[in-house]
């Protein structure tokens, strides 16, 4: 039996890194945990309980109630698909909305909430076989994952492909330019926020599949990790 191993995968927003993380978690029998659903179901958590105000968070309110925000992952029985719930409720539509968007790197800069996430994400891995998609998983989460990968590609790219992805679930009040606006500002927050900034691990491999179709990014992620364990 092949050994197991814990699987990074960061990067920009919608660079498709979760997209290649789920491929391969299925493809290989991994768990496949999307840190970033994590985030935005904090964030739709402050935004139904009035904890944001403009660009303002009630630090102090969300850190006294984070104990109560639960959030746990299930199997979609018709699709197969992982689907976020927060507190109990499938919240996995809402998180993907453009007012999610447009905030969740505000609340994932609070340290309080990264602190009590990446705990989480940590129990979740403790075992590994799991292949873990975020900003921080082969910097802060798993400094010491066997396979750490940081995909990159142009914020035109990555908008225009959140975008498609917008329009075909039926979201047609939202133009291109309001997402690659959306893109560049997350990019600009996650890189310079002072808590665990968006950064490249020194042994991440890097993978820019601006380029690239699907089939040729899920083939280069099979074969590095055929290389991996194998070795
Ligand atoms: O991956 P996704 O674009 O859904 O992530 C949403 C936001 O959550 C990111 O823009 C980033 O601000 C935050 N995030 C983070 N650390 C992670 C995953 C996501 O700060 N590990």
């Amino acid at each position: 039996m092949k050994k197991k191993i814990t699987i990074a995968i960061d990067g920009f927003s919608s660079s498709g890194k979760s997209t290649m993380a789920k491929k391969l978690a299925k493809t290989i029998g991994y768990a496949y945990i999307d840190t970033g659903a994590m985030y935005r179901a904090v964030t739709l958590y402050c935004l139904n309980n009035g904890l944001i105000n403009g660009d303002i968070v009630d630090v102090a309110e969300l850190e006294c109630r984070l104990a109560d925000i639960r959030i746990t992952f299930g199997v979609n029985a018709a699709t197969g698909a992982s689907e976020t719930y927060l507190n109990g409720e499938n919240v996995e539509r809402e998180i993907r909305e453009m007012r999610v968007s447009g905030k969740v790197s505000i609340v994932a800069a609070i340290p309080a909430v990264r602190h009590a996430l990446v705990a989480q994400q940590q129990r979740m891995g403790s075992e590994k076989g799991i292949v873990m998609d975020g900003r921080d998983i082969g910097t802060v989460v798993f400094p010491d994952a066997e396979m750490k990968i940081y995909v990159d590609a142009s914020a035109e790219t990555r908008a225009q492909r959140r975008f498609d992805e917008l329009r075909s679930k039926g979201n047609t009040d939202v133009t291109y330019e309001d997402v690659l606006r959306n893109v560049q500002e997350r990019d600009y927050i996650d890189q310079t926020r002072a808590e665990s900034p968006l950064r490249k691990a020194d042994d991440a491999i890097v993978l820019d599949n601006s380029t690239m179709t699907i089939a040729e990014q899920d083939a280069w992620l099979l074969d590095v990790y055929n290389r991996i364990v194998n070795k």
